[in-house]
């Protein structure tokens, strides 16, 4: 196989909300040898293998808890289900110590309080986007799609705008001018909130300069992971783009009759991920 050079994003590696979230329930699993977690902690599969490893066991609803105590994700839960939690164990460790996710929820609540009706551009199943619109008390609704908001009967006149954390800006923007257009005859207020964290504004603009002078980019991630997804979407605007979890995925055919190969990863891709990457393909060009 003829040599390629390999570049590897400027912004790569667990963002602070994964990385802190990792942390502390790596130390009460250390301490107590167990602990379970409300959900994946963070959505990418060899993290979640490693912390199963040292006893983090993740369970999908609050009526399979076995313990006394839980761990809440590092994108956060409505307040609702927290006092849910609170009634069933002796112990709610909340991992949500990022400042973008709080940032959200709190924008959601103060809507709320002000007698406004939320509209989350994002995707309605994921648990953040759950987790705020609960803190909307639920006076909300979250989608991708702007057409859906003109179809809507009776909206009330106050209107909040938020994005989900990890979305594309662009996308949150022509969400925004479609939404505009379809209430400005109906006398509406409408607040715009930016809440899309700044990690994944650096780190799709890192992938996308990339992306801009290399002839293949791999994204690496799990298929689970939102961000990773909006990632590998934006990389494949300009770029032929392959998303990949581990250096295993990779296929040698991709590469035949180029010559700049990026690589990046997800906000819950560990920085051993990439690297394992970027060392296979390094390995690959000089075979
Ligand atoms: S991706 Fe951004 S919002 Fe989500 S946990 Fe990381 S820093 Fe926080």
């Amino acid at each position: 196989m003829a040599e390629f050079i390999v570049e590897k994003s400027t912004a790569t590696g667990f963002c602070s909300g994964v990385k802190r979230a990792i942390e502390i329930v790596e130390n009460v699993a250390r301490e107590r040898g167990q602990v379970e977690t409300l959900g994946a902690i963070v959505h990418n599969h060899q993290v979640l293998k490693r912390l199963d490893d040292i006893g983090v066991k993740v369970v999908d609803s609050i009526d399979d808890i076995k313990g006394d105590t839980i761990v809440i994700g590092a994108h956060g839960v409505s307040p609702q289900l927290e006092k849910e939690l609170r009634q069933r164990v002796k112990e709610v460790i909340d991992t949500t110590s990022c400042p973008f996710v709080h940032r959200a929820q709190i924008a959601a609540s103060r809507l709320a309080e002000a007698g406004f009706f939320t509209i989350i551009y994002g995707d309605a199943n994921h648990p953040e986007v759950k987790g705020i619109l609960g803190w909307a008390e639920g006076k909300g609704l979250a989608t991708m799609d702007s057409n859906v908001i003109s179809t809507l009967g009776s909206l009330p006149h106050h209107i909040g705008i938020l994005s989900q954390t990890t979305q594309i800006p662009s996308g949150f923007t022509e969400f925004i001018k479609n939404v505009i257009d379809s209430l400005l005859t109906k006398d509406s207020e409408i607040r715009i909130i930016d809440t899309i964290c700044h990690d994944i504004r650096k780190r799709q603009q890192a992938a996308l300069e990339l992306a801009g002078r290399v002839d293949v980019m791999l994204v690496i991630g799990s298929t689970t992971s939102a961000n990773t997804n909006h990632l590998a979407d934006l990389c494949s605007t300009v770029a032929t783009t392959y998303f990949i979890e581990t250096e295993d995925d990779i296929l040698p055919s991709w590469f035949k009759g180029h010559q700049r190969i990026g690589v990046t990863g997800g906000a819950s891709t560990s920085e051993d991920t990439i690297n394992d990457v970027v060392a296979r393909l390094e390995k690959m060009s000089r075979e």
